[in-house]
């Protein structure tokens, strides 16, 4: 599940009361774990089959997330475990500022041909947060390598409510307050944010879906103008919203228009699909779906379904013929770039994705978990909204389902709805989430099951989140 967890790096947002029990898993005495919760012991997973993953006290738990919509082939699966055993016996490691190994060119060619070769090269790096900036670089360094170079384009404009990663450039992209405060005075002031793509709170009653879209596209015109056109290097957004706003997919029309604001000013899109992408939409790459293609794309948690921490950025075939006829390098180099490992794990995912079909199931199971969801959840007292797309569902908790109020963060309820799922009677494993609301305010959850589910365990996950929600908002 690599260091990405939503939310739960609020410990003042979860109730120890309720987080008490997830404890009971681990033998008492000092752990040398730095928990992300330092006063809590998490359950402890000794064992992971298909769906579940198994605690050492034998609990299976429902894994209806894949961890954080990582394990997209569900867990251990021999062909992947083969895949991994045969490079291990051929090289486990080489450095690639000087070797390229078959591992890593088989996945890249595979990427490409994926995008129909509009992203022209793969770039392979080891988590989410390192591609977005590797993405983040790259674009600096186009402008700096255009036949005319434009070094005063050194800002990014980003959304509101979006994540991108975790180290302090890729967090100064995102735009979850809560996870932003305590860096905020060392964070880049070189990004501004705008409004995400949110009708559930932000259109208005009297808009259609195009003036929705106008709006924002103009909300994003109006910051360039703001912070002065040539200056902007790159606006980043996340193709589908996924951790910090909740499985929001983009409305018709809006990243096209927002890419045209781009294109106006001559900055890059960048599209983060380290969440969205890798087929969790329904597509291999969710910007399919979109009529847009990015200059540069992030790719991570379904890349290599948790066999091996893997991410990528793919570039466009302009930006690769910019730097090809510029420089001639991309001097940006991390040690384990291009792992040989993680590359045929990854490899193997994918062709075991596209071998047994699975993107028309996640289309297919993902309509009915939707509207399931919407059976079961929908008229709850404390159901606001419930969206999504492909096999990545949120469900967003409001007090008052008439105003929309959401709860007081200090209430911790995405947290607590969380850990009622871990109880021994629900056993269900759920994304929490804070923030939607303005990057404090607003709780949710997100489904995500894996790529091969079934009919009948997607009615399995909807019947034990629908009384865990019960369960906890009773509470
Ligand atoms: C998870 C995530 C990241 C960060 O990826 P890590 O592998 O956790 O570093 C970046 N962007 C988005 C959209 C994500 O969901």
């Amino acid at each position: 599940m690599g260091d990405f967890q939503p939310d739960l790096t609020e410990p003042s947002t979860a109730p120890v009361a309720a987080s008490k029990q997830v404890s009971d898993g681990l033998a008492d005495g000092q752990s040398g774990v730095l928990y992300r919760q330092l006063r809590q012991k998490p359950l402890n997973i000794v064992g992971a089959r298909g769906s579940y993953l198994v605690t050492d006290t034998g609990l299976e738990i429902l894994d209806a997330t894949c961890g954080a919509a990582v394990s997209c082939l569900g867990h251990n699966d021999a062909r992947v475990h083969e895949a991994i055993q045969e490079q291990l016996q051929k090289v486990s490691y080489c450095y690639s500022l000087y070797f390229t190994n078959s591992a890593m060119e088989n996945l890249c060619k595979f990427l490409v041909d994926s995008t129909g070769g509009k992203m022209s090269r793969a770039f392979i790096v080891a988590s989410g947060t390192e591609a977005v900036e590797a993405s983040l670089k790259m674009a600096v360094q186009y402008f700096m390598e255009l036949p005319t170079p434009q070094p005063q384009r050194a800002n990014f404009i980003a959304r509101k409510q979006s994540y991108h990663g975790n180290t302090l450039g890729s967090l100064s992209v995102g735009h979850h307050i809560g996870r932003r405060a305590l860096y905020e005075k060392v964070l880049a002031k070189n990004v501004s944010h705008v409004s995400q793509c949110y009708p559930y709170r932000d259109m208005k009653p009297d808009e259609t879906v195009e003036s929705y879209v106008g709006r924002l596209a103009q909300e994003l015109e109006d910051e360039f103008q703001r912070v002065g056109p040539d200056t902007v290097c790159a606006f980043v957004a996340e193709t589908m919203a996924g951790a910090t706003l909740g499985c929001m997919p983009a409305l018709p029309g809006y990243l096209k228009a927002m890419k045209e604001v781009c294109q106006r000013h001559g900055a890059l899109l960048i599209l983060d699909e380290v969440m969205s992408g890798m087929g969790r939409t329904g597509t291999l790459h969710a910007w399919e779906q979109e009529d847009v293609v990015p200059d540069l794309q992030t790719i991570a948690k379904g890349l290599g379904g948790g066999y091996a921490p893997i991410a990528g950025l793919l570039i466009n075939q302009h930006v690769v013929d910019t730097l090809t006829k510029g420089t001639g390098v991309f001097s940006h180099s991390q040690t384990y770039q291009g792992h040989p490992v993680s590359c045929a794990a990854a490899y193997r995912v994918q062709r075991i994705i596209q071998e047994d079909s699975l993107l028309p199931n996640v289309r297919e199971m993902g309509a009915y978990l939707g509207q399931l969801l919407q059976e079961k959840l929908g008229d709850h007292p404390h159901v606001g909204d419930i969206r999504g797309r492909g096999l990545f569902w949120a469900i967003e908790f409001v007090k008052n389902k008439e105003t929309k109020e959401p709860y007081p963060p200090s209430q911790g309820v995405s947290w607590t709805v969380h850990t009622t799922g871990l109880k021994p009677e629900h056993a269900v494993s759920l994304i929490p989430g804070s923030g939607c609301v303005d990057g404090i305010n607003g709780d949710h959850v997100c489904v995500a099951p894996a790529y091969n589910t079934t009919r009948a365990e997607i009615e399995l996950i909807v019947d034990r989140v629908s009384r865990v929600v019960y369960d906890a908002l009773a509470q």
